[in-house]
């Protein structure tokens, strides 16, 4: 067990009355914790939120060493806190660390980081169908060094936001753009990684797709613009002729939780589920031949985002009747019924804190 010093806050906050958004509002409590080479990982705490000194010249600033990870914690109508899968989120951590010269941190340290400052904050936990409370854990690169090298000093830390029902009015349809000047990532570079110079390279094209009434960018491949890679925040995944499938991790593909979770559930269910390439023409092929059934992404803020519209060049595809597919819908009800201890769990993907 790890000796995780806490320190509450003498002013709690208010608790949000009103609709929460997401990734606004910060609870009362944040975890910290230091690295120093020769150290290791040391000074595990959780103390109160609030704002951080830096120096100007930290190396996070200027060359974007950092990485960070996304999950959520959830209250059963039981009243217990769960978590999903953390243990995933906690090896994905260490690849994007390894991928950025950060030092790895223990998966079980990881993952008793997260349960610590969540219990401290527990009753931040929104329980209203379909919120929850947003887990950020993450490191920066902490050298005051204008140097290119990787840093010798760390901090990681957690911090926790309520966030509201994705979807307030059921499962919403979105629109997306495929993007075929801009690249996200190439195989080799650090599309597998969860870090924010990803983000920051793919702003552009947010902006562009935006500007077009489009919500959200679906990427191609990076050598030849062809072949589909994954929408923003979220993997992708098609229904085509009765067959579900999504693009493989080819190394440029973030590796989602919820992208792997669906795997095992249609496999379960005994719905073809298939890994592998798919380009654009197979995709404006299918929609032609009207065998293009559903499209959705995965990840952990919507679940599910079923996609109502895909446009590619001069062509706007329309799935299905621009609702919601069953499979999409069966997928989102099952996983959100095991996150919040509605339906049994015979994965094992529920934690209890
Ligand atoms: C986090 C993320 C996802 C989704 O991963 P989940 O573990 O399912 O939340 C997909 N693509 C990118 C680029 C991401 O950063």
């Amino acid at each position: 067990m790890l000796d995780i010093k806490v320190t509450k806050t003498a002013t709690p906050k208010e608790k949000p009355q009103g609709p929460l958004g997401f990734g606004k509002i910060f609870t009362d409590h944040m975890f910290v914790m230091n690295y120093t080479e020769g150290m290791g990982w040391h000074d595990p705490r959780v103390v109160p939120f609030s704002d951080i000194s830096l120096s100007p010249a930290c190396v996070v600033f200027h060359y974007g060493q950092e990485m960070f990870e996304g999950m959520k914690a959830y209250k059963g109508a039981d009243g217990e806190t769960y978590l999903f899968r953390p243990e995933k989120n906690a090896q994905r951590a260490n690849e994007s660390n390894k991928r950025l010269c950060i030092p790895e941190i223990p998966e079980d340290i990881f993952v008793e980081a997260v349960k610590a400052v969540v219990k401290v904050d527990e009753d931040w936990i929104p329980t209203a169908e379909g919120t929850s409370l947003y887990i950020r854990p993450f490191v920066i690169a902490t050298d005051a060094f204008l140097g290119v090298a990787p840093s010798k000093t760390y901090l990681f830390m957690v911090i926790l936001s309520p966030s509201g029902a994705y979807y307030s009015e059921g499962l919403a349809p979105v629109g997306i753009w495929i993007e075929d000047d801009y690249v996200r990532a190439v195989k080799g570079g650090m599309g597998y990684a969860k870090t924010g110079g990803n983000y920051a390279c793919s702003l552009a094209a947010q902006v562009k797709a935006h500007d077009a009434g489009f919500s959200q960018v679906l990427w191609l491949d990076g050598v030849e613009r062809r072949y589909i890679e994954e929408v923003g925040a979220m993997n992708i995944f098609f229904k085509i002729d009765g067959k579900v499938v999504t693009p493989m991790l080819n190394g440029s593909i973030l590796p989602g939780v919820t992208r792997n979770s669906v795997l095992q559930l249609l496999r379960e269910w005994g719905i073809p589920a298939e890994e592998r390439r798919i380009s654009v023409d197979e995709l404006l092929e299918a929609q032609k031949n009207g065998k293009l059934e559903e499209v959705f992404g995965t990840g952990t803020a919507a679940v599910i985002s079923p996609v109502g519209k895909l446009r590619y060049k001069d062509d706007v595809m329309t799935i299905g009747d621009g609702g919601i597919g069953p499979v999409s819908q069966k997928i989102y009800d099952t996983i959100t019924g095991i996150q919040t201890g509605k339906l049994a769990d015979p994965f094992g993907w529920r934690v209890t804190i």
